[in-house]
């Protein structure tokens, strides 16, 4: 079985007879087998993905006018994304074996196109992470150096991709769950604009942050994807009601874009070489297009981390709130009262870092530390975000790493909370300021891991990302 990195690939092998449906969920079911010590699935839904394929090729002989966009698509769901009668667990022992009543929106929208859900995800505790370490049922290793982490907090779906054991991959993306592992995996990985894809069916994170991401081989994927996604639903009122543009039909570019990209970044110290050599190569591959490239400098650089980490842990607690141990999920037995019902099944039910988050996040909520830090990270929110976009309305692109470095060894990090938060300096920006991002691969290092770039674009341009994207992939 060729491996195939499209979906108009897959769709014109299954016409033209030289596979079916059926042969290719069981390809993709035997590489499932064959990555298992990679940790990607915390389930997969074999038998019923044999069936859908089964059902999508007898469609394409009898009734192929039935078939929806999306047929012949097999995606992986993140471990935080509702599919209804199947289990969500967070990566969570608090919601292990937790069915889902509803589907997720996003999740509907592509299955009614005729994709096929293989099954779902590892992925850190709650989203909480940014390595995958975090997940109650073990980290995911990285397909490319199992002694690597693939990155977090979806590393599952991007080994998903990586290890060819689907085509596509749905996770969430808060501060660059989508984009880092995406980079760190040599896949593609897009974040929209908050408010683009309903984020009704996520097991909320930071709601003010929480997207749906998609990984893939191919921005044509992305791109229909997305635009099958997107728009408005009654279950989620953040949801813009801008038409949705018809994103896979748009990816001709062909305009001579200014891209800025930040001097500090550039020379920051925490950078690493390879990943500085890669973004001078494209720096220089941009202005040998004759594209105008210039550095910017931006003030909020440094309080990035900070404010995305005292907001969103603070929305965490808020969230988090509702796994009492009364309503749904793990409940400690033999507990003595309700105080006690409640307070010994978050101590067991809950990892330590989305502990670490819940008291950093009732802290930071606390009367008297409220407006020192709660309030103030608000405001230089709303600095980041307003001048992100006043940045966007003069330029086209930025352009920045994925990542400070590329995947790091298991076990690297994990002792100092504060060195794995930094690892999202470059990915935190286009989530506070709610625009669209796109990671990307951008050659490897001497030892072969994937190194990835960024380009971002103002709020809602994602056709012109999705289409500038793709003409930088072809050059
Ligand atoms: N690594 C970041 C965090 O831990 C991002 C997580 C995410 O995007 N879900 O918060």
């Amino acid at each position: 079985m060729p491996k195939f990195d499209s979906l108009s690939s897959v769709q014109e092998a299954i016409k033209k007879g030289e596979i079916s449906c059926t042969a290719l969920v069981k390809h993709y079911l035997q590489q499932i087998k064959n990555s298992e010590s990679l940790n990607i699935y915390l389930e997969v839904f074999e038998e019923e993905a044999i069936q859908k394929a089964k059902d999508c090729d007898l469609l394409l002989k009898n009734e192929p006018e039935k078939l929806g966009k999306l047929w012949g698509m097999v995606v992986s769901i993140k471990d935080v994304i509702c599919y209804k009668d199947h289990k969500v667990s967070a990566g969570s022992k608090i919601l292990e074996n937790f069915e889902s009543l509803f589907s997720a929106t996003a999740v509907e929208r592509i299955i009614e196109e005729g994709a096929i859900i293989i099954g779902r995800t590892n992925c850190d505790e709650f989203a909480m992470g940014s390595s995958n370490e975090n997940s109650a049922f073990g980290p995911v290793l990285n397909g490319v150096d199992p002694n690597k982490i693939p990155g977090g907090s979806s590393g599952g779906a991007a080994v998903s991709v990586q290890m060819d054991t689907c085509l596509a991959a749905l996770g969430t993306d808060t501060g660059g769950s989508v984009r880092q592992p995406a980079a760190l995996c040599g896949v593609l990985g897009m974040k929209p604009s908050y408010g683009r894809i309903s984020r009704h069916g996520l097991v909320a994170y930071g709601s003010s942050f929480d997207q749906v991401g998609i990984f893939g081989h191919q921005i044509e994927d992305i791109a229909i994807l997305l635009e099958l996604m997107s728009g408005p639903d009654q279950y989620d009122s953040t949801l813009s009601k801008r038409e949705v543009p018809f994103y896979s039909k748009m990816l001709n570019y062909d305009k001579k874009p200014r891209i800025a990209y930040y001097r500090s970044a550039l020379e920051h110290p925490a950078l690493d070489g390879e990943i500085k050599e890669a973004l001078q190569k494209q720096l220089a591959d941009f202005r040998q297009s004759g594209y105008e490239v210039e550095a910017v400098d931006f003030k909020y650089l440094d309080y990035m981390v900070p404010a995305y980490y005292v907001l969103t842990t603070a929305e965490a607690s808020s969230n988090l709130s509702r796994f009492d141990g009364i309503r749904y999920g793990y409940r400690e037995q033999g507990a003595g009262s309700l105080e006690e019902t409640y307070t010994q099944s978050r101590t067991r039910g809950f990892g330590e870092e989305v502990k670490r988050r819940i008291m950093l996040g009732t802290f930071v909520l606390s009367s008297g530390y409220y407006d020192a830090y709660y309030t103030k990270a608000q405001k230089v929110r709303r600095l980041i975000a307003e001048e992100t976009r006043q940045l966007l309305s003069e330029y086209d692109f930025l352009l920045m790493p994925a990542t400070p470095t590329p995947a790091w060894n298991l076990g690297e990090k994990t002792d100092d909370p504060v060195e794995m938060y930094l690892a999202d300096i470059f990915t935190v920006q286009a989530n506070m300021a709610g625009i669209p991002a796109i990671a990307f691969p951008a050659g490897k290092t001497k030892s072969g891991l994937p190194i990835g770039l960024q380009l971002l674009s103002n709020v809602f341009t994602e056709e012109e990302l999705l289409a500038f994207a793709k003409k930088v992939l072809q050059s």
